[in-house]
């Protein structure tokens, strides 16, 4: 005969109150178990626990250009990552300055339209201003596109 008998029933410290409490081990009890709540405060806060979503980072979309707007060519003020300033591709990207280590380089990031985890950037205001005749937008080996957007800093 096992001296063993299977655990049916679970002492807890209410983490809101501080009470102790004895839950029969079962489905039922599971959630308040599991966030360590007594009876009288799993009524209270149980259901902030219960069925939450993952939480996800959802920035403030308001005022935001969406990507079928922006025109290929033009200087968006933009919310990302890197830089504030950027041309837009044509692709789903902006091409800004960035600095890393010390050094100025032509970055791109990409519409927050076109989806995570690459899609960063916020374009938040059209400033109107084209890349003039001679300046293409694409990021590589273009020292024209950065004194540009130099220009443009303010
Ligand atoms: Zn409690």
């Amino acid at each position: 005969m096992s001296n063993e008998t299977e655990k049916t029933q679970i002492q807890i410290v209410c983490r809101a109150c501080g009470e102790t409490e004895i839950y029969d081990i079962n489905d039922q009890n599971k959630q308040a178990i599991k966030h360590n709540l007594c009876r009288k405060c799993k009524d209270r806060f149980g259901p902030l626990f219960e069925n939450r979503p993952p939480t996800i980072h959802k920035p403030d979309l308001t005022g935001m250009i969406a990507i079928n707007d922006c025109i290929k060519g033009r200087l968006y003020k933009i919310r990302a990552r890197n830089f504030q300033l950027g041309v837009y591709d044509g692709q789903g990207g902006f091409i800004g300055r960035r600095n890393k280590f010390g050094q100025w380089y032509l970055f791109t990031e990409y519409h927050y339209d076109t989806g995570a985890p690459h899609g960063t950037a916020m374009p938040m205001e059209d400033t109107g201003i084209d890349l003039p005749e001679g300046i293409e937008a694409k990021e590589n080996g273009n020292p024209k596109l950065a004194a540009f957007l130099i220009e443009h800093a303010t």
